[in-house]
């Protein structure tokens, strides 16, 4: 029986089990239902896929990689890394691949968690004394309901699901969305289809990506003086909490945010009949800000065509719009998001008599502890996403939480940890007051931030390193701590 199992083998649970390595804990699995690590950056293997935090930063605090060939690195090296990582740090031999997580039951007479898996079709059984569960928030890609869906005769697939033997040279291809991951594919896709339509429904708002080749003389700097790396890491750490003063703040303060946006439209677009098809009607911010130098012109191809209309439907030979065009297409790319809610829910996790971590009233004390659940911890859990920076940061501070939790369970030689009931709800309803006054809410904008109550279940709406002071310890008084 493992003393921890760790639910997920992304950045999350592979920086859970290094940092459970580091401090002398050796009795845990890592399981996956993948047959690889990596998360995200396993699954998002579309053209042009990187990250848009810039690599010195979107990466372990403690394992700067100086070997970054752009500022923002694409998708396989932000993989290689991350099994570099484990390898280094002899993950291997914890994690067990193909193993998902379908059900979590807390056997409170036993004080342990029952873990129910299914591995090679069979259904199996691990208990454990905690369970972290690192299994992400953006991995169930969403589908929109669109009448006629399964009628559709050519390819479909989607961005996070990208079919790599689908060549796309000299196809009609229907892009559906114009979100984070749109923006990175089409200008990549556009080479390559005859033709490219792109739908949106709402416009993004799109800055400037200034991403460049990091110079061989420099990452051989960054290897023979890591301070510079880190110092690096620190500029760019502060220049992006800067631009979290909008949020945090004032939303007002979001106008030199705004204006930005404007000019990058202005210079880029200069037919202004698309300009204004192109321009948000929401203030920035309230959807994640975008970064693309590529987008705009990609769009004004010839062999590219924005369409605004609203779809109402698929047809067996492409997508049919409200002004009844039938745009003909032989692939159609889903660039439509993930289930962001159903991604904690669908662990089925049952707590203490028998309580169901639900949707409707999903919230946990600092993002990872959750009261009626002992010894379980989540990582990118409720109001811990951001808009502005790393979410390895957040996720390397509720790292730090869990071990603080482990570490008083081991000084009070006691069985379970449990936050209270009335400390989880001080912290929500002083987050919920924040969060009213924040851009999200206020922006006029409809995003996957807010559920169907329009409740910010997501965001966390402050500094990260106001998060990081708050979850780097636990507050003794703020848990229950029985078995001692
Ligand atoms: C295209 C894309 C680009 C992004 N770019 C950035 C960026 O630039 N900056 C940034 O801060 N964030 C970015 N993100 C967010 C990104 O998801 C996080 O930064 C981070 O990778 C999340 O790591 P994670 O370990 O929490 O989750 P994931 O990487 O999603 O890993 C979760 C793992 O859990 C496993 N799992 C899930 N459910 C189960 C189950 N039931 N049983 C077993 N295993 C399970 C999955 O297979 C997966 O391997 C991006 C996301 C996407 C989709």
């Amino acid at each position: 029986m493992p003393g921890i199992v760790i639910v997920g083998a992304g950045f999350g649970g592979i920086g859970m089990g290094i940092a459970l390595k580091k401090a002398g804990y050796h009795d845990f699995v890592i399981l996956d239902k993948a047959g690889d690590l990596g998360g995200t950056w396993r699954d998002n293997q579309y053209p042009g896929c990187a990250c848009d935090v810039p690599s010195p930063l979107y990466s372990y605090s403690f394992e700067l990689n100086p070997d970054w060939s752009h500022l923002f690195a694409p998708q396989q090296e932000i993989w290689d890394y991350l099994r570099n990582c484990a390898r280094k740090y002899r993950l291997d031999e914890h994690v067990r691949y193909g193993t998902a997580v379908e059900r979590m039951d807390w056997d409170d007479r036993a004080r342990r968690w029952n873990v129910e898996t299914v591995q090679d079709g069979e259904l199996r059984n691990i208990r454990a004394r905690a369970v972290v569960s690192a299994a992400g928030a953006l991995h169930l890609p969403s589908y929109p309901d669109i009448p006629g869906a399964g009628r559709f005769g050519g390819t479909v697939f989607h961005s996070a699901r990208w079919d790599r033997s689908c060549d796309l040279t000299g196809r009609r291809v229907a892009v559906i969305g114009t979100g984070a991951s749109a923006i990175q594919f089409v200008p990549e896709a556009a080479k390559q289809a005859a033709h490219l339509t792109v739908f949106q429904r709402t416009p993004p708002w799109i800055h400037p990506r200034p991403d460049v080749e990091i110079p061989g003389r420099l990452r051989a700097a960054f290897r023979k003086a890591p301070l510079t790396a880190r110092a690096l890491r620190d500029v760019i750490y502060l220049a992006l909490e800067a631009r979290a003063v909008g949020f945090t703040i004032n939303p007002k303060l979001m106008a030199p945010l705004e204006a930005l946006g404007r000019t990058h439209l202005k210079s880029q677009v200069t037919d202004p009949a698309l300009r204004a098809r192109l321009t948000p009607d929401y203030t920035i911010g309230c959807k994640r800000i975008l970064l693309s130098s590529d987008y705009y012109p990609a769009l004004q191809r010839p062999n590219v065509s924005l369409v605004t209309d609203d779809i109402t439907g698929i047809s067996e030979t492409g997508v049919t719009t409200a002004d009844g065009t039938d745009h003909l297409a032989d692939v159609i790319v889903y660039a439509t998001g993930f289930k962001v809610i159903e991604s904690v829910t669908s662990l089925n996790v049952a707590g203490r008599d028998g309580r169901k971590l639900a949707p409707e009233n999903l919230e946990a004390y600092r993002g990872v502890t959750v009261a009626g659940f002992p010894n379980l911890f989540l990582l990118l859990g409720p109001n811990t996403g951001q808009g502005h920076t790393s979410a390895v940061f957040m996720i390397e501070s509720q790292i730090q939480h869990v071990l603080s939790c482990l570490r008083i369970l081991a000084r009070d030689k006691a069985d379970t940890i449990e936050v209270s009931e009335a400390a989880q709800r001080r912290y929500n309803d002083a987050l919920q007051r924040r969060l009213r006054r924040a851009v999200w809410s206020e922006g006029g904008c409809d995003s996957w931030y807010l559920d169907a109550a329009g409740v910010n279940r997501t965001l966390w709406p402050g500094f990260t390193f106001e998060y990081w002071a708050r979850t780097r310890r636990a507050r003794r008084a703020d848990y229950a701590v029985t078995g001692s």
